[in-house]
């Protein structure tokens, strides 16, 4: 077994754990370009104590390249943890991140989402330049 086959997708639009990636479908070379990933947009995913994202990947592939290029980790680390007790505290991270790359070859942004106890789930979006 290999951990793609561990990795699910749907349409996020139906489906509460599919990151959703927002970007630009056509960049010119070298532009920053902004991105924004997250769950939540169609579907609110709980972020309980017991029941959260806890982290969002992000990597791009050029098209022609062998290898995936890593452009972020973004981990939320706070969802209702107390000393009283589970869901007691008063601090939340929420399944959003916005970061910036460049590249000059067009090629796909993945994304994969980690739910504690729902695992992982992928997207990507495809960028022109
Ligand atoms: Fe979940």
């Amino acid at each position: 077994m290999k951990i793609g086959e561990k990795i699910q997708s749907a349409d996020w639009k139906n489906e509460k754990h599919v990151p959703v990636i927002e970007a630009p479908d056509s960049v010119t070379p070298g532009e920053w370009v902004e991105v924004r990933v997250g769950l939540s947009k169609a579907i609110e995913h709980p972020n309980t104590t017991e029941h959260h994202i806890r982290w969002i990947k992000v990597m791009f592939t050029p098209d022609d390249d062998k290898f995936v290029y890593d452009l972020g980790m973004f981990t939320f680390n706070a969802h209702g943890e107390h000393a009283a007790g589970p869901n007691e505290g008063p601090v939340h991270t929420r399944d959003q991140a916005v970061f910036q790359f460049k590249t000059s070859k067009p090629g796909i942004i993945h994304a994969v989402a980690y739910c504690n106890i729902h695992g992982l789930w992928e997207s990507s979006k495809r960028i022109e330049v």
